[in-house]
């Protein structure tokens, strides 16, 4: 696909300006889809066949057609914007140099469920992201794509930014909405899901900024051509935000389907110093590496790297080289889980911290025998135990370092050092 949708005006100057998404027919697919009826808005999402671009991958039509048509009650949506996951930065690029695509999707998933009003939860850090979204907003309302009568429609939408204070768990659906409700941001207990208890116990449509970016392209092109790029059920395009080893970081725009190490050796130029690669993290840090071999055949869809034992997650890439240690980055990921652990669930609030004490001591040269069965006996005991998705992102990517690259584990321990610090 030589085609770029989500990323044709990051290069432009003043990307972010709503005259410049004007002069690339910007809000002409509001436009269409306030002529449109509901149902066909979500027809045509169902049809794009668009899954969930902030990591769980779910049909993004089918979460829309959730939303209960009639109620006594207001509907909201909820933009999340509270891009937390290590490696993951592609909706900030969105959010900074094309902020008014996202208010376009806005508006139109909006207009789709019933809702009249609509939050964008974004993560604390995103200062000057924060920043562009409020001045799209007033620049969107002056021009009539927002606000009252949108386009002399009868429809009316007001759109807030709301920040979030800094917490990794606010990616989480549930805790995101009790976090914009004012209380402490700890995942609920499901069901009832946001689609009929939402925020402030109210029907709620929870999409990620990717996903709601790309629906102005659905609209406009119509579901069965997004639905004709890509590959098996990951359909369209996504983007790819790949750092770590690579001579050529950044976020990458392409076709499911996409070969990773076409990615990595053509478009990032290969691996720095021309060193081996030796592991990637395919979406994330919470979805399990793949070693070298493994990436092989691998294609950026869903079904391939989940036949791998790994996940497209949220379509974060980190490359390692061959001088990465592993236990090193394992500890890293305990360290990072143990500290935003909400607290809620025990397997969770107490595996991580004791995984990230017995990784540092191995990291240190204080590993004991034992240690390698007591860490696979603490991730599995947290597996599938936990509230929230929180609990598997830390346990089983620390469970595939020690079960892929056992040997090097059982080098430190034994050499009671870190092999790459010499
Ligand atoms: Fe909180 Fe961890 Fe339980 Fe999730 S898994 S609810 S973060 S304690």
């Amino acid at each position: 696909m030589k085609e770029r949708f989500l990323s044709r005006a990051w290069e432009l100057e003043r990307s972010a300006s709503i005259d410049t998404y004007l002069k690339l027919g910007g809000y002409k697919a509001l436009d269409k889809a306030l002529k449109m009826s509901q149902d066909d808005i979500i027809e045509e999402v169902k049809k794009s066949g668009i899954r969930g671009r902030g990591g769980a991958g779910f049909p993004a039509g089918i979460k829309w057609g959730f939303i209960p048509k009639t109620t006594d009650k207001p509907k909201y949506l909820v933009c999340n914007a509270d891009e937390g996951e290590p490696g993951t930065f592609k909706d900030r690029y969105i959010i900074e140099r094309d902020p008014h695509m996202l208010l376009e999707g806005i508006a139109i998933a909006s207009y789709a469920i019933g809702a009249h009003f609509a939050l964008i939860y974004i993560r604390w850090e995103y200062v000057e992201g924060a920043k562009i979204l409020w001045n799209a907003i007033k620049e969107a309302k002056e021009r009539g794509f927002l606000g009252k009568n949108i386009l002399n429609s009868g429809y009316d939408l007001e759109i807030v930014v709301h920040r979030g204070a800094g917490a990794y768990i606010c990616g989480e659906e549930t805790a995101l909405l009790e976090s914009a409700e004012g209380k402490r941001g700890q995942p609920r207990i499901k069901p009832p899901f946001p689609p009929t208890f939402g925020l402030y116990g109210c029907p709620t449509l929870v999409n990620n900024v990717e996903t709601l970016a790309s629906i102005p392209f659905i609209i406009d092109k119509g579901g069965e051509y997004f639905a004709s790029i890509g590959v098996e059920k990951s359909t369209g395009f996504k983007l790819f935000a790949v750092s770590g080893h690579v001579k050529q970081r950044g976020v990458y725009e392409k076709p499911m389907g996409y070969p990773l190490k076409k990615l990595i050796y053509e478009d990032c130029k290969g691996i720095i110093e021309d060193k081996k690669l030796k592991a990637v993290i395919p979406g994330g840090t919470s979805t399990p590496p793949l070693t070298a071999e493994e990436i092989e055949d691998v294609v950026l869809s869903y079904e391939s790297l989940q036949e791998k034992g790994s996940m497209l997650g949220s379509g974060a890439i980190i490359v390692m080289h061959e001088d990465t240690c592993m236990v090193n980055i394992a500890k890293k990921l305990a360290d990072f889980y143990s500290h935003e652990s909400c607290g809620q669930c025990t397997p969770c609030r107490e595996g991580m911290p004791l995984l990230r004490n017995i990784l540092t001591r191995i990291e240190q040269g204080n590993g004991e025998e034992g240690d390698i069965p007591l860490i696979i006996n603490i991730c599995e005991g947290i597996l599938g135990r936990t509230l929230c998705p929180l609990g598997d992102a830390g346990a089983l990517p620390i469970l595939n370092y020690v079960k892929k690259f056992k040997e090097e584990f059982e080098s430190h321990i034994k050499e009671k050092k870190c092999p790459f610090r010499g």
